[in-house]
């Protein structure tokens, strides 16, 4: 067994992903509606005129379930709920609103879910454009919406363009018909190279691909063929995450055979195998999971410390306040987070009864803050503040274990992630996560770090 695959044995365990800290299952200190509405008006008087809000709307319907989604769905072939969501994400918008004491600075949107271009253009447009009569919008801001190519037409794309949409995020997964049988999502190169040439067309000048490794049944076959298809249509942004099997959160990942999933070694040689092709081909990995061009401005931002990381993943903007809308969508006024209810009947039940939809959250004490920002920038740097007082055994022994393998160096009293230790990187955050001790606890909450 080579030194890599010794390493993956050890750390492969269960590990946040760190889209926020702490972590969701770690929220402990729930706020109350008096405590939300003061954490976000307070974030926004500091923060509106200086780097504006970020908004993230959730979209939750899709017309058929992928057995392999994460995601908070729900699935119809029903277009009729499409007029009484967009109600209701007005209605909470306008909650929002009521606690400003001027027009909010939208300095970035993006539209996620579930599948946004379920909903018909016009419902779109009628959404973003009652958001823009309320508002501000940045001179630099960047809107963004995600999109399945199987059921995202000119119309979308022409809607969201004329409303300043330049950036789209297309789910490809992998292009195997194998592999898209047992997933249950179906879409050819055709669909995708479709979507891609009316976007160009249209102006869309960032496109990012989401493919997934660790599906069943893939192999380095499968990888290298859709990367190879990926390759030829060259977007600017590649999103290459590691499959994250949670069926006791997620049932429909019942639906396969566990013994089809790599796992291990096999799985870190799709990654491996991927990641070279993407590097061959131009491409530069960005923090954890992400792949750029040389002249995208993601790069930019890593290169200039100016890389961000928050719930829809890496982005360059940086707003302390990010008012989520919609079923299960989380909110983050840098204080304090809030996750809306789940289920959408809830999330309609709790907007008539006049409140914040919000079902659970935390607020983030100084101690949270500090480890905060040290996480943040181990994710978004590779590096960051050794700080031993924030450090117990647990983890002084993992940081030992993780310097002896090479994972981590200490030079000037900044800790720094090694080009081999990139993919261990959710372990070397973990060394300043103070809600990781109960190791029992991790084993059920989270997926595996490789
Ligand atoms: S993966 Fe995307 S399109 Fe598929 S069910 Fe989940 S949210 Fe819907």
């Amino acid at each position: 067994m080579n030194l890599q695959h010794q390493l993956i044995e050890k750390y492969n365990r269960p590990i946040p992903r760190y889209t926020s800290y702490p972590t969701v299952p770690s929220w402990s200190v729930n706020p109350t509606q008096e405590d939300w509405k003061s954490h976000v008006s307070n974030s926004f008087k500091a923060t509106n005129q200086k780097e504006g809000i970020s908004l993230y709307i959730h979209l939750p319907f899709c017309e058929s379930l992928c057995t392999y989604c994460g995601c908070n769905t729900r699935i119809t072939v029903n277009h009729a709920v499409e007029v009484p969501y967009i109600e209701a994400l007005e209605k909470e918008f306008a909650m929002y609103l009521s606690l400003f004491d001027e027009k909010p600075r939208i300095a970035e949107i993006h539209l996620g879910g579930g599948t946004p271009t379920f909903f018909r253009p016009e419902n779109l447009e009628r959404l973003i454009t009652f958001i823009f009569s309320h508002s501000i919008i940045t001179q630099d801001a960047l809107f963004s919406f995600e999109a399945h190519p199987g059921n995202t037409n000119y119309e979308h794309l022409k809607v969201l363009s004329n409303l300043g949409f330049k950036r789209l995020s297309l789910g490809i997964q992998d292009f195997d018909p194998h592999v898209q049988t047992l997933i249950n999502r179906h879409q050819t190169v055709g669909d995708v190279e479709r979507v891609m040439h009316e976007a160009r067309s249209l102006g869309y000048n960032s496109i990012n691909f989401d493919l997934i490794y660790g599906l069943p049944d893939q192999t380095i076959d499968t990888i290298s063929s859709t990367i190879k298809e990926v390759i030829k249509m060259m977007p600017e942004r590649i999103a290459f995450y590691s499959y994250a099997h949670v069926p006791w959160l997620k049932p429909g990942q019942r639906k396969y055979d566990e013994s089809n999933l790599p796992k291990d070694e096999e799985k870190y040689s799709l990654y491996e195998h991927g990641r070279k092709l993407l590097e061959e081909a131009g491409y530069i990995e960005i923090g954890m999971d992400h792949f750029a061009l040389i002249e995208d401005s993601l790069l930019t931002a890593m290169q200039t410390h100016k890389l961000h990381r928050n719930f829809m993943g890496y982005t360059e903007k940086h707003t302390s306040l990010l008012i989520a809308l919609g079923v299960s969508s989380i909110g983050d006024s840098w204080t304090a987070f809030v996750q809306n209810e789940k289920k959408l009947e809830d999330y309609y039940r709790r907007l008539d009864e006049n409140e914040f939809p919000i079902m659970k959250g935390h607020i983030l004490s100084n101690d949270d803050l500090e480890r905060r920002k040290l996480i943040l920038e181990m994710m978004c740097q590779l590096k960051t503040a050794f700080k031993p007082e924030l450090m117990n055994d647990a983890s002084f022994n993992l940081l030992n274990d993780l310097l002896l393998d090479g994972i981590v160096s200490i030079f000037d009293d900044t800790i720094e992630v090694s080009f081999q230790g990139k993919m261990f990187l959710r372990n070397c955050c973990s060394i300043y996560d103070s809600y990781l001790n109960d190791e029992e606890k991790s084993q059920q909450r989270f997926s595996m770090a490789v």
